[in-house]
């Protein structure tokens, strides 16, 4: 096999590799001087030292589903619920836009109080408050109805990560009624519905190979999608998989390089997970190549609820101080935050 020098630099050229190749470069997660800077430079290329914002709404933590990894999940009895009202989502979304917030995202667990009706109403109400804005949603499997219903209503964005392409290790994270093939189904639904698209996995969940990242690989190549979503997973003790270890830093920094060598258009966000496992992880995904950071909007007496991990960061802090702070991590790292919607700039 050939040393990394030559991969990274055929991984510039080409944007893909061979599986083998692939494979050497995720088989070890120590950090790569050469594949950092060489996404520093085609994110570089295509986004400058901009870095996108984008106000993060938890709007409800009931969720129908059991997925093993997830501190939300249905059986957690000892989670303690809530659900915001439309009021106050408008409220999370002007506090926001006074603070330069121009892309809102709606996340949540999968709450079927949240109807067709209910949510586009909300997302009717976001539309004609702030014209101007981006409206995402991330609230999981819906109908191709549904998703294009919501689409009408004013929604421009969907953030569904695949979880894991590999159908056996998706079978694995999720009990039997969930399944990789019609979440896979949504995305390519969402796609041609006329959203911009986001997905991605978690990095080192349980039982997760080099083969399955590569999988994980292949199934964006297929999906070219817009953003494009990772994180280390991180354990909860109130779930199955309470004595599993958490993901690596060094691996999901050195994906997030290769994902922007394979994408060099995508938004890669530097996500909260990154931040929870290390102290500095955001900013070292942003030299990474990661170019969106995601501060917390969600009202400060539920933060702390939306527990999909152990020790989440951010959960104190007003929306202000957390994009102050986050303004300056930003800057520390070498990047400028802007206020521009940031959509993608896809060739
Ligand atoms: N219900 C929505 C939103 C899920 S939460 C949906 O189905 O898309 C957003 C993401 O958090 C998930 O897609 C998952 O990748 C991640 N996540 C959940 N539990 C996690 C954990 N224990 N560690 C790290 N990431 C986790």
């Amino acid at each position: 096999m050939e040393n990394t020098e030559n991969l990274v630099a055929r991984l510039c050229a080409q944007r893909d590799l061979t599986d083998e190749e692939f494979h050497a470069l995720l088989v070890t997660d120590r950090w790569d001087a050469q594949l950092v800077e060489a996404a520093d430079r085609v994110r570089r290329a295509h986004y400058g030292v901009d870095v996108y914002i984008r106000g993060l709404i938890e709007f409800t933590n009931y969720c129908k589903n059991n997925c093993y990894y997830c501190g939300i999940r249905r059986d957690n009895r000892n989670a303690v619920r809530y659900r915001l009202t439309q009021a106050q989502i408008l409220a999370c979304c002007a506090e926001g836009y006074a603070l330069g917030f121009r892309t809102f995202v709606l996340q949540g667990g999968e709450d079927p109080y949240f109807t067709d009706d209910r949510l586009c109403a909300i997302v009717a109400a976001i539309r004609k408050n702030h014209p101007d804005c981006a409206i995402t949603l991330s609230v999981g499997e819906r109908t191709h109805e549904s998703y294009q219903r919501l689409f009408d209503a004013g929604a421009d964005r969907y953030l569904l990560r695949h979880e894991t392409a590999d159908f056996t290790h998706y079978g694995r994270l999720h009990p039997a009624e969930l399944s990789a093939e019609n979440r896979q189904r949504c995305l390519f639904d969402l796609k041609a519905i006329g959203y911009q698209v986001g997905s991605g996995f978690m990095v080192g969940s349980p039982y997760q190979t080099t083969e399955n990242l590569i999988a994980d690989l292949r199934f964006l190549q297929k999906l070219q999608p817009d953003m494009i979503g990772i994180g280390p997973y991180i354990t909860h003790a109130e779930t199955p998989f309470a004595g599993q270890k958490s993901g690596s830093l060094e691996l999901t920094l050195r994906l997030v390089s290769i994902l922007r060598l394979m994408f060099p258009y995508a938004l890669i966000p530097a996500t909260t997970a990154l931040g929870t496992i290390h102290p500095e992880g955001r900013e070292m995904g942003l030299k990474a190549g990661a170019n969106v950071v995601m501060p917390n909007l969600s009202p400060t007496d539920v933060r702390k609820l939306y527990a999909l991990y152990e020790n989440k960061i951010c959960t104190g802090e007003e929306a202000a101080q957390c994009i102050g702070c986050l303004s300056r991590r930003v800057e520390n790292a070498g990047y400028r935050v802007v206020t521009a919607r940031g959509d993608v700039k896809k060739a």
